[in-house]
């Protein structure tokens, strides 16, 4: 057997593994079934492909990406590593020669797209070329209740049961659940040696900011970067042409990216995305698996992603190189009461949406952090670690005030009326505002009509937000978005709980309501 360390060298060209290859890639010489959850741009594609070089046989890798196979195939190629694919993008001339290849026992690594396993003859033909390993890129795609769902990755613990070789497992998606899934679908149940490891991307700057005037906090953000490659992420189709068209008229060059254009035209965004120096692409979330540029300096939100997960692996896109890049993520209530309802409204089973709802409360608690934010996120992915250096939060200390009291006034509020109004209104009684909704409901006769004087409106919204980001209330899709309370804020309520809040977010919220874009 070749050594590892030798072959990274003479093979790839590169000096030293990156953290967590070197165990993983030991994992799989020793032929262990192993799950390696590694962040996008960590180096994955290595810990499969140097072990296939190091064993003897063929390697089977199976991915959903064409694209991506195709580059892996070249460059593999060209460092002189007999590698090929078989997919539907092949030419016949291409898959003779992959046949060729394998029958004369010269392929180390056959790349597969997932429905190639449907075709009943797929198993022969790979106990005939001896394959030894699976390996299994993006392999969340076999959860069920993913975005990247794929049927046909289902079939793959049946192939590795019928072959009875070890299987590598590849993801970025971290959360539990998935986990749990890959081990089962994959595996059969039976636990793999699992590696999460490498989830810290220290040159990515963090940075979140309440959305206040979003067009202006985009525009400032890029206008700070001219020149610079960058994403914008939107929640909506109409908000990245919009954005796309406010950047260009700020003098940018920047187009957008949505599942509603035709494929020609996706396809030319993404090629001079990756070909052109300094192009914006205002895009929703359709726009990045396969997207490889090593140097995008900065990734901004316009609007909040829907996980702590989805968040992390959209940042990632930034600054693959290593060197510095930068991210902002707006985010308000209008955010959180969108995403909650997606939740809500999807067809998902109840227990299945609950996760989905702490998923979000995970990256909400990342947008309202209190301290180095850096070290919330790893933590979620299940690394400590120190203040990083590098997050606003770091560079600037949070202050934090104990919020006890208006916590427990805005409580009573939702209370006192049944919890069946929205922030607005509720503000507009803790401030004793008469509206003449307030009158028409007979609110100003509260208890709590005029309790929260000492608070601006603008701070009150960022009390409401907080509490949101918390989870202490809700919007109730069954009652048009009315806030409700949940089980988290009754030890509050009764007095048994303190809470602190961020000062300067409700401060620096005294600027100009919320404008849309
Ligand atoms: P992903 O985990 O997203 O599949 P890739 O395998 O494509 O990531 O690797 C991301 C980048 O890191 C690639 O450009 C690759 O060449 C580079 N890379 C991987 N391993 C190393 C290493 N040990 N040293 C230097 N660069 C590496
Ligand atoms: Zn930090």
């Amino acid at each position: 057997m070749q050594h590892p360390r030798e072959l990274l060298a003479r093979v790839f060209g590169y000096g030293a593994f990156r953290p967590g290859q070197e165990e993983i890639v030991e994992a799989v010489l020793a032929g262990r079934d192993t799950l390696a959850i590694m962040p996008t741009g960590g180096g994955k594609s290595l810990c499969f492909q140097l072990p296939a070089l190091c064993r003897e046989g063929v390697t089977v890798v199976i991915s959903p990406l064409i694209a991506l196979m195709r580059d892996q195939v070249r460059s593999l190629r060209e460092a002189g590593v007999e590698a090929g694919a078989l997919t539907s993008g092949n030419t016949d001339e291409e898959t003779e020669e992959v046949f060729r290849a394998l029958d004369e026992g010269r392929l180390k690594l056959l790349y597969m797209a997932p429905e190639r396993l449907a075709s009943g003859n797929t198993t022969a033909l790979l106990r005939r070329v001896g394959t030894n390993l699976i390996a299994v890129d993006e392999a969340h795609c076999v959860s069920q209740w993913g975005h990247d769902f794929r049927p046909d990755y289902l079939r793959i613990g049946e192939l590795k049961r019928a072959l009875n070789v070890p299987l590598a497992a590849f993801t970025a998606t971290a959360d539990e659940e998935t986990r749990a899934e890959i081990v089962t679908r994959l595996f059969g149940g039976e636990a793999p040696a699992t590696f999460l490891r490498g989830f810290d991307r220290p040159n990515i700057h963090l940075a979140f900011a309440v959305k206040d005037s979003p067009r202006r906090q985009i525009l400032d953000f890029a206008g700070a970067r001219k020149g610079q490659s960058g994403i914008v992420y939107c929640a909506t189709r109409s908000k990245t042409e919009v954005l796309a068209q406010a950047l260009r008229e700020a003098g940018h060059v920047a187009c957008h990216y949505h599942g509603g254009m035709d494929a020609e035209d996706r396809r030319s965004v993404e090629v001079r995305f990756q070909q052109e120096d300094g192009l914006i692409v205002c895009a929703t979330i359709a726009f990045g698996m396969g997207i490889d540029k090593p140097d995008i300096r900065w990734v901004a939100h316009a609007d909040l992603s829907k996980s702590i997960e989805a968040y992390y692996q959209e940042i990632g896109r930034a600054g693959r190189d290593g060197a510095p890049a930068e991210t902002l993520t707006l985010y308000g209530p209008d955010d959180i009461r969108l995403r909650r309802s997606q939740i809500d409204e999807s067809p998902a089973p109840a227990d299945r949406k609950e996760a989905d709802h702490a998923r979000l409360n995970a990256l909400l608690g990342l947008a309202e952090a209190t301290g180095c934010r850096r070290q919330v996120l790893l933590g979620y992915f299940g690394e400590t670690s120190g203040p990083c250096g590098n997050c606003d939060i770091c560079d600037r200390p949070a202050q934090v005030f104990d919020a006890t009291e208006p916590v427990r006034k805005a409580l009573s509020a939702v209370l006192r009326t049944g919890e069946w109004f929205g922030a607005g209104h509720l503000i507009d009684i803790l401030t004793g505002n008469d509206t003449a909704k307030v009158r028409e409901k007979g609110h100003d006769q509260l208890p709590t009509f005029g309790v929260g004087r000492d608070l601006s409106k603008t701070g009150w919204g960022a009390v409401f937000r907080q509490m949101m980001g918390r989870d202490l209330l809700r919007p109730d899709p069954e009652r048009f978005g009315a806030l409700r309370m949940t089980e988290a804020a009754r030890p509050i309520l009764r007095g048994e709980e303190s809470i602190t809040l961020r000062r300067d977010t409700v401060q620096a919220s005294a600027r100009p309501a919320v404008k849309s874009l």
